[in-house]
């Protein structure tokens, strides 16, 4: 039997690694448009690769996935997070996990992981055609003729397609994947950036910029309410870091603009309620009457921090605590709680993964096989499956690749 998997990214290089292992006699080739395997990989988790998640109860796992969780559950249980890291320390890959269940490779480089498949390939059959990049698949009889630029065509028994969605284009994602699935009736869901920052019309964070807060909650409150509470990080355009990305990923198929931006708050104290906090600045105020108010919203943000909220909250700097009115006070601490800021973009480019892909009901969760063309198959960012941020996304790549290798070949 023959099989092609086109595009070398996560997904596809370990659905060539499972075909090897489960078939060993059967015939793989590995299509890629790029000169090398798993470009995406390398630059992952900023060069370190945040292979997977230390997280094990696999509800909680499914629960980081904005879209395609339902899809997921099957190719989870085949190849749970777990079973990733014992996969990759079992092909000489030393992993750590951190603080916050982040994996990543001992040695903080994502080489490591794509030298695993590079071994595994140089070993065996499979072949890897670099400068493939594939323009058409058609299907004749029963054999699938794939037609690459500049290359002669090829002829297989079985075709995955693990070709990525659209984001970081430079590294070779560019969404041709959706066009060849097309071409078999299948159908792509509407398409947008997801993890990614946030652009804000406001000026001020720029004079903040670098500041960041280990835990805030974001939120808004239009047609769906979305929440996500984590780190953050002003920058000189606006809002980035783990909880933003998070916060982009419930947002991405909301319209906002500049001339219509998304309005969204801040709590900077999500582990004290409101009263707490008119509580805590009271009584800083009547232990300490002399000394500005600026030092009791030390209680809760950096000095550089207060004279924003100060020039917001249009509160003279030079104020004392004994001359702040409980209305002052009060709206201070409302302001800490819920502060007003317009998003009138997402970051262009600077996104991680593509949310929406190939439409999850044409595709069999149980094999990753097509629904409208036997022996086609899927797997990774093609589909539509998004995650936040944690290794959730090269989870998807690595479980959903592992099912497709094991459905195809077996
Ligand atoms: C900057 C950045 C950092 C990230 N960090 C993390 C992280 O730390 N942890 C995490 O879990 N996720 C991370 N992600 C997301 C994760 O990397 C992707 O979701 C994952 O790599 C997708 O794997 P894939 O194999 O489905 O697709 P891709 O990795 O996109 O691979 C698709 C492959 O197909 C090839 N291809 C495309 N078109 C053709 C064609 N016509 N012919 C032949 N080949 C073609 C491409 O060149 C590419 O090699 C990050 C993403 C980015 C952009």
């Amino acid at each position: 039997m023959r099989i092609a998997i086109i595009g070398g990214g996560a997904a596809g290089m370990m659905c060539a690694a499972t075909i090897n292992e489960n078939s060993p006699e059967t015939e793989v080739f590995l299509l890629e448009k790029n000169d090398s395997l798993g470009k995406k990989v390398i630059i992952s988790g900023g060069g370190r690769c945040n292979v997977t998640t230390g997280l094990e109860d696999i509800k909680a796992v499914l629960a980081k996935y904005p879209r395609g969780s339902k899809f997921l559950n099957s190719a989870m249980h085949i190849f749970p997070p777990q079973a990733v890291q014992d996969w990759f320390v079992g092909h000489g890959v030393p992993l750590k996990c951190e603080a916050d269940n982040r994996v990543f490779p001992v040695s903080n480089n994502g080489h490591d992981i794509v030298a695993v498949f590079e071994n595994i390939f140089r070993k065996n059959k499979t072949k890897v055609l670099f400068k493939h990049a594939v323009r058409k698949i058609e299907k004749k009889d029963q054999y699938f003729i794939i037609h690459s630029q500049d290359q002669a065509d090829l002829k297989v028994d079985k075709v995955i397609l693990t070709l990525g969605g659209q984001a970081y284009r430079q590294t070779g994602s560019t969404g041709d994947g959706y066009h060849l699935a097309e071409n078999f009736g299948h159908h792509t869901s509407q398409l947008a950036p997801s993890l990614s920052s946030l652009v804000l019309a406001e000026s001020w964070p720029a004079q903040v910029a670098g500041l960041s807060f280990a835990k805030a909650t974001i939120k808004t409150n239009i047609n769906k309410k979305h929440e996500t509470t984590g780190p953050f990080i002003f920058t000189h355009w606006g809002l980035s870091g783990p909880a933003v990305f998070a916060f982009s990923a419930l947002i991405a198929f909301e319209n906002f603009s500049e001339a219509k931006p998304l309005k969204i708050f801040l709590d900077i104290t999500p582990d004290l309620s409101l009263d707490k906090v008119i509580l805590q600045l009271k009584n800083y105020a009547s232990a300490n009457p002399k000394k500005l108010f600026k030092h009791a919203l030390q209680l809760f943000v950096p000095l550089s921090f207060t004279k924003i909220l100060l020039e917001q909250l249009k509160i003279n700097p030079d104020k004392k605590n004994n001359e702040m009115s409980k209305v002052e006070l009060r709206q201070a601490a409302e302001f800490l709680k819920n502060l007003p800021l317009a998003v009138t973009a997402r970051r262009a480019g600077d996104e991680f993964v593509t949310a929406g892909g190939i439409i999850l009901s044409e595709v069999d969760p149980s094999t990753m096989q097509s629904k409208l063309c036997p022996n086609l198959y899927f797997a990774g960012e093609i589909l539509d499956i998004d995650g936040f941020t944690g290794g959730f996304n090269l989870q998807v790549a690595w479980a959903t690749g592992r099912l497709a290798g094991l459905k195809s070949s077996t």
